[in-house]
């Protein structure tokens, strides 16, 4: 990982640090460090949850002036939470450390890519992300997008994922739970297939799927960019998501659904759709040949995020495959919502202590399964960096439950 410049000069805070009662939380145990993944690479631990609480605590004290270092801690972390599980004074690090980013970014000291604010602004639209994506869609879907985040997949070109699931539904006519269905903005825009997936499981199993066209962003990419604009998106959700007769709001992506709890969570159930079909009555699929092994690995944003357990064992057992959990399963894959962006080194450097068991693996097909479309994405690009060297596909644990042969 790099260091700061020293003589980087630090621009002023916007003076709205966090609440000073949160940063006064933590009793400095240190238990957060060893699930830390920078503070693991690094040894350093102005690199670890305690470390940052004490800067930002001290800025906030007026004990340190703002300063390039605390700009430089503050965007090493990747936003994994895992801190926030381990802490046994319940440090609402996420949220101190979604203000302190928005406050950097405001005040100038930290500055989001060209790349983060294109797609920052093309998220606010989703009618426009969806027209500028069209042509990536039909490139990937032709398997002739090339990039290391891009696993493989045939997405729909032009059918959005709510005309398809209301065909679905007027045709298979389900009678239990009703749901709605968050499509996400970049799954919807370039990973469709996993949306159409998850419409046909949940048909497959008597659900009826609601999902509303043209969704506004959940608001996660504004959160990990630091970038403004979370409140105005998060108004937009009550219109969208409540008023219905439903049982839950389902998320195939935990950030999303996890930003998103944020905004409704206190008013509608938010929830994984792989938590949500656990208990329901679950259609097995054939055993598939032990030729193939999935390894299974865990999102963050499940796990600490939406604090689910998991992705439950009942629904891996369900998909027919022979599978385990990879190594370190619940550890950060450094994907991070945008850090994979922004901090391509140390992302990569977090991976290749995850993806390396791959090398090892004797199986002949190799399938690399968690439960969102950025930590997917993260897999992808280990082949792609040169980390792992044997081939392996990279899915979402609801394409392995996809009744596509069997339900149209
Ligand atoms: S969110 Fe993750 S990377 Fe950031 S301090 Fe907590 S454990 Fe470390
Ligand atoms: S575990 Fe919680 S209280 Fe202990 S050092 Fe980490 S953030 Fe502070």
């Amino acid at each position: 990982m790099k260091t700061p410049s020293p003589e980087a000069c630090s621009k002023p805070s916007t003076g709205e640090l966090p609440d000073r009662d949160l940063l006064t939380s933590c009793v400095h145990c240190g238990f957060c460090l060893e699930v830390c993944p920078t503070f693991k690479l690094t040894g350093d631990e102005n690199n670890s949850p305690r470390g940052r609480l004490r800067l930002w605590r001290q800025e906030a004290e007026g004990k340190l002036e703002p300063d390039s270092w605390t700009d430089f801690y503050t965007a090493e972390c990747v936003g994994c939470l895992a801190c926030e599980t381990a802490c046994p004074a319940n440090v609402p690090y996420g949220r101190i450390f979604e203000h302190v980013r928005h406050d950097h970014v405001a005040g100038g000291r930290a500055k989001p890519t060209t790349v983060v604010r294109i797609a920052a602004t093309l998220i606010k639209s989703p009618r426009l992300m969806n027209l500028v994506t069209l042509p990536l869609r039909v490139l990937r879907r032709t398997g002739l997008l090339k990039h290391r985040l891009m696993f493989s997949g045939a997405p729909a070109v032009l059918k959005s994922t709510s005309d398809y699931a209301a065909e679905l539904v007027r045709n298979h006519r389900p009678t239990g739970p009703t749901v709605m269905l968050q499509t996400g903005c970049l799954m919807e825009a370039m990973f469709r297939e996993i949306n159409f997936a998850t419409v046909r499981v949940l048909i497959e199993h008597n659900v009826r799927v609601l999902v509303p066209q043209n969704q506004p962003c959940c608001g996660a990419f504004i959160e990990h960019s630091g970038l403004p604009g979370l409140e105005q998106l998060r108004q937009q959700h009550p219109d969208v998501y409540m008023g219905h007769s439903i049982d839950a709001v389902l998320t195939n992506s935990s950030g999303c659904g996890y930003s998103l709890a944020k905004s409704i969570g206190d008013r509608v159930p938010v929830r994984d759709v792989l938590s949500f079909l656990s208990e329901l009555p679950l259609r097995t699929k054939p055993k598939v040949s032990s030729d193939t092994v999935v390894y299974v690995d865990q999102p963050c944003h499940m796990i600490h995020g939406m604090k689910t357990g998991g992705i439950p064992s009942r629904v891996l057992d369900a998909t027919g495959y022979n599978w385990k959990f990879a190594p370190h399963a619940t550890d950060c894959c450094g994907s991070g919502g945008t850090y994979n962006i922004e901090k391509p080194e140390n992302s990569k450097e977090i991976l290749k202590r995850k993806s390396a068991f791959l090398n090892d693996l004797k199986e002949r097909q190799v399938i690399l399964a968690t439960a969102n479309h950025v930590c997917m994405m993260q897999w992808s690009s280990a082949r792609a960096m040169g980390l792992v060297n044997r081939d392996y596909q990279v899915r979402h644990v609801i394409q392995l439950l996809d009744p596509s042969t069997t339900l149209k």
